[in-house]
């Protein structure tokens, strides 16, 4: 399944985020000898758990919602940080990268989903913290792209709609913010049921879990 899913993605050079969440070493160990090199998890104790066994040259994603007080854990490792979502967490996360003397790479998580539950700002947040003072301080961050979860619903039409908003929302951040910044760049959005759709929408990065590993 791994090389099949890679095949699909190299003729439109999307990233493969392995999500792991759940699984043991053994399967993670596994899809390694594979290749395979980035993977991502959802909680932080079982993140810093696995980076602790697992070979050194994997990059650890943090995919799912961070909470401020556990940014310190992950912060030695972690490569890239998907689902910023408030100023408060990118100024821990600013924080601890500084500690350990990094700067790590981050997403801006927006809500496009239809579920008032996912979490994520929206474009006027954004902007409002993109211009702050504070934003502009921040010297162990540095913002790659956008990230997001569509609706998890069957409606096709619907589900693109959401992605083509997070593309639209990446496109205005890009032209208004970043037009001179190489490294804004990534769109996160695509999971095991909509990652073709969201390919064909312009991602740069899908996060797979269950087609790769199996159901949780
Ligand atoms: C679990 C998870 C995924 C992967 O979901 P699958 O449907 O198993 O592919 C992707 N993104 C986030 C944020 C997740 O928590």
């Amino acid at each position: 399944m791994l090389q099949q899913i890679l095949k699909e993605l190299a003729a439109t050079n999307t990233t493969l985020v392995a999500v792991s969440k759940t699984k043991p070493i053994e399967a993670i160990q596994a899809m390694y000898d594979q290749g395979q090199r980035i993977f991502g998890e959802n909680r932080v104790q079982e993140l810093v758990e696995k980076e602790a066994v697992l070979p050194k040259d994997i990059e650890w994603h943090q995919i799912g919602h961070l909470q401020t007080n556990k940014v310190k854990y992950i912060a030695p490792f972690v490569s890239l940080i998907h689902a910023v979502d408030s100023l408060k967490l990118l100024k821990e996360i600013n924080k601890q990268a500084a500690k350990n003397d990094r700067v790590i790479d981050c997403l801006l998580q927006f809500h496009i989903a239809e579920e008032s539950s996912k979490f994520g700002f929206d474009e006027a947040e954004v902007t409002a913290m993109l211009k702050s003072e504070t934003f502009k301080e921040f010297e162990n961050i540095r913002i790659v792209g956008v990230m997001g979860m569509a609706t998890f619903t069957d409606n096709e039409a619907q589900v693109k709609q959401e992605f083509r908003q997070l593309k639209s929302h990446f496109d205005t951040l890009k032209d208004t913010f970043f037009s001179t910044d190489i490294h804004f760049k990534e769109i996160s959005m695509g999971m095991s049921g909509d990652y073709q759709l969201a390919v064909s929408e312009g991602s740069t990065m899908v996060r797979i879990g269950s087609l790769l590993f199996g159901s949780r």
